[in-house]
């Protein structure tokens, strides 16, 4: 049977997300004790195609916003340190792989799919 690339579509799975945690790599970038990042590295569990996500830990908050436009480092400091002391996310992957999938739209990649990882980091 000829393996065919599906088309691109919108679309998520529990399943999906059991698939994703056995066989994804999760890394805390710079480190474990102060993670700026979490990389997600694995197959789409739809497409199977190798695919990459980062998470950024400071995105998430208003103040982490604030902190970012006034340049204040030492505000964005303490918002990492209370990231990090937050251990724990869902984090939602969207399949990124390099492989043109047939009705991708413009500026967008992957297959469509996405799915969420449940990482925990810390004591
Ligand atoms: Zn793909
Ligand atoms: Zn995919």
């Amino acid at each position: 049977m000829p393996n065919r690339t599906q088309p691109y579509e919108v679309s998520n799975s529990v399943a999906w997300n059991k698939d994703a945690a056995k066989s994804s790599l999760v890394e805390l970038e710079p480190n474990e004790n102060d993670p700026a990042a979490i990389v997600v590295t694995g197959p789409c569990p739809r497409c199977h195609h190798d695919s990459a996500h980062v998470e950024p830990l400071l995105l998430f908050s208003n103040l982490g916003e604030r902190a970012r436009s006034s340049g204040s480092d030492l505000l964005l400091q303490a918002l990492g340190r209370v990231a990090a002391k937050n251990s724990e996310r869902d984090v939602e992957v969207i399949c990124a792989c390099g492989v043109a999938h047939p009705s991708t739209p413009d500026a967008r990649r992957g297959c469509g799919a996405s799915w969420v990882l449940h990482v925990s980091w810390g004591s």
